[in-house]
């Protein structure tokens, strides 16, 4: 198993007066402090590097903290270690006899999974365990009543990408916080289509599909044992139900599904729909060059001109009644997001606006796109409308969060998700 160091406990009697250490003689940096009411504690983040400090006093004086301190007086009291699966991590412990204070993990701070093992167990210490991103991802879909318009989050699994790339100019001790990479330095996404059941019936981007060759499934590590067909069922639905298929833009992960492969030759995988495309999409995505390329399959789109099925669209317009789309460029030249308005309020199928939650930062932008400085520009007045206007986000790749709001407070930014 992979563990990282990710911080080091302190109990302390009083956190006010635990600051004139570390943050004024020591002149560290700190995070504003968190109650953790289901520890009965407030926990101040020291920010010492890859590895931190958490100052925890004790709210009351029967939690374990408070009875920590009572018996030993104030100091180290435990260190903490960021594992991958915390599930499996747990079990190889057991496996090896080691005593766990708790069988099974539970939940954390910020969506973070924990585990303490015994302090018997550990030299003396106690170590906790800590799996920041929760793996509850579920390939399940999540249905979302919205006005006379119904949401459904759908799955075509999981596919990795690198770090590095994901996350552009910003440097891996920060990026790795967030999204931790595999031994190949890739990142877990999910690939979420968006069914809109309104006026039509329309799903937003496809996922990766079934075409990807074996040493594509390993170069992306495909994870799609419950892919895109499996989803389509559970949400009640077969592809021949679909209308209209809409396209934020032409990336292998989001246009992939938009063909199968029957005998040799490819067809529309959504017999009865229309696929709508921005148009300068289509014309870069049919003529890509060097660095563009890599992303962009004409097995995804080409059959679908050939088939007649193609409506090429030139501008922001409506699709269908409450659905319009918005052009964002940056990513690709002519990417767009979708917006769903209905009954007062508004969803955004942010697609690589905002790929995951970990991407909310304004210079946390991917290093595919083509023009990042306009990306910068429009996720900055993006991001102050959706907080003003409370927009539910959707997040197309976020392993974990599939739909959340961007909140605000005091300066910080962060997404509140929606269960
Ligand atoms: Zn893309
Ligand atoms: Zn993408």
């Amino acid at each position: 198993m992979k563990a990282v160091l990710d911080h080091v406990g302190i109990a302390v009697r009083n956190l006010d007066e635990s600051l004139a250490f570390f943050r004024d003689a020591l002149g560290i940096e700190v995070d504003a402090p968190e109650d953790v009411a289901s520890q009965q504690v407030r926990a101040q983040f020291v920010r010492t590097g890859q590895a931190g400090l958490e100052l925890l006093e004790s709210t009351t004086s029967d939690s374990a903290i408070g009875r920590f301190v009572e018996r030993r007086g104030p100091g180290l009291h435990h260190i903490t270690l960021r594992v991958e699966d915390i599930r499996s991590a747990l079990s190889e412990l057991r496996q090896r006899h080691v005593k766990l204070i708790d069988d099974e993990p539970r939940p954390g701070a910020e969506g973070a999974l924990v585990a303490f093992i015994h302090p018997t167990a550990a030299h003396g210490v106690l170590v906790e365990l800590k799996q920041t991103v929760a793996m509850t991802a579920s390939v399940e879909p999540i249905r979302i009543p919205f006005g006379d318009i119904e949401l459904t989050v759908l799955s075509d699994g999981f596919f990795y990408l690198d770090g590095g790339a994901m996350f552009g100019v910003i440097p891996k001790t920060f990026w790795e916080q967030k999204a931790q990479p595999d031994d190949r330095n890739r990142i877990r996404m999910a690939m979420r289509p968006l069914l809109v059941r309104g006026a039509r019936t329309m799903i937003i981007d496809a996922g990766a599909g079934d075409k990807m060759t074996p040493k594509q499934v390993d170069i992306y590590r495909l994870e799609r044992d419950r892919n895109l067909d499996y989803s389509l069922e559970a949400a009640g639905m077969t592809p021949d139900a679909i209308d209209i298929v809409l396209a934020s833009h032409l990336h292998f992960d989001h246009a992939g599904g938009f063909t199968a492969s029957a005998r040799g030759t490819l067809r529309p995988r959504f017999p009865r729909a229309q696929y709508i495309i921005r148009r300068g999409e289509f014309d870069d995505a049919m003529n890509p060059n060097e660095r563009t390329k890599g992303s962009y399959f004409l097995d995804n789109y080409k059959p679908l001109a050939d088939a007649g099925v193609l409506q090429l669209v030139d501008s922001d317009s409506t699709i269908m009644p409450g659905v319009r789309v918005r052009r964002t460029g940056g990513h690709t030249m002519h990417h767009q997001i979708v917006m769903i308005e209905s009954g007062g309020k508004t969803a955004v199928f942010a697609a690589d606006l905002l790929p995951t939650s970990a991407h909310l930062p304004e210079v946390w932008i991917m290093g595919y796109d083509v023009l990042p400085l306009d990306t910068l520009a429009f996720k900055r007045a993006f991001l102050r409308e959706a907080i003003e206007r409370e927009y539910l986000i959707l997040f197309e790749h976020d392993p974990n969060i599939a739909a959340g709001y961007i909140r605000e407070r005091d300066g910080k930014r962060y997404v509140e998700p929606v269960a």
